[in-house]
């Protein structure tokens, strides 16, 4: 999608720091970190939220996780602990609507999330 920030970086038109890339999928450090490890990984092929996940992007999106998990490890907060958040539509706080899932680590995190 032409107007999509994050479909953007997926096509180097922005810069990003970029920690991981496949044919697949892209993990890039967040802008704005929210803690001393915060990346954002993205599926290559847009849409716009879990909400819009089509059909067959189960797998996608399990891959997903599972890199995130193997990066956690590589920045040696897997054991320590990590968060990973799907900010879904309005009530989430969802700003950019190309999904991306956070992986937040490095500090101990609150809950109830705010
Ligand atoms: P969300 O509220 O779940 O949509 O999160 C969007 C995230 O994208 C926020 O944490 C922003 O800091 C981050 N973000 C926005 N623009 C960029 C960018 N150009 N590069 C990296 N991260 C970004
Ligand atoms: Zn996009």
């Amino acid at each position: 999608m032409d107007n999509c920030l994050f479909c953007r970086i997926v096509n180097k038109e922005i810069q990003a720091k970029i920690v991981y890339e496949d044919g697949k999928m892209l993990a890039f450090e967040d802008i704005r970190p929210q803690a001393p490890v915060h990346l954002l990984l993205i599926p290559k092929p847009h849409f716009a939220s879990l909400n819009e996940a089509p059909e067959g992007a189960e797998t996608l999106l399990g891959e997903l996780l599972f890199r995130a998990r193997e990066i956690a490890h590589e920045r040696g907060i897997g054991a320590s602990g990590y968060r990973i958040v799907l900010n879904t539509a309005r009530d989430s706080g969802q700003e950019v609507f190309h999904i991306h899932f956070h992986l937040l680590g490095g500090r101990r995190m609150e809950w109830p999330p705010g």
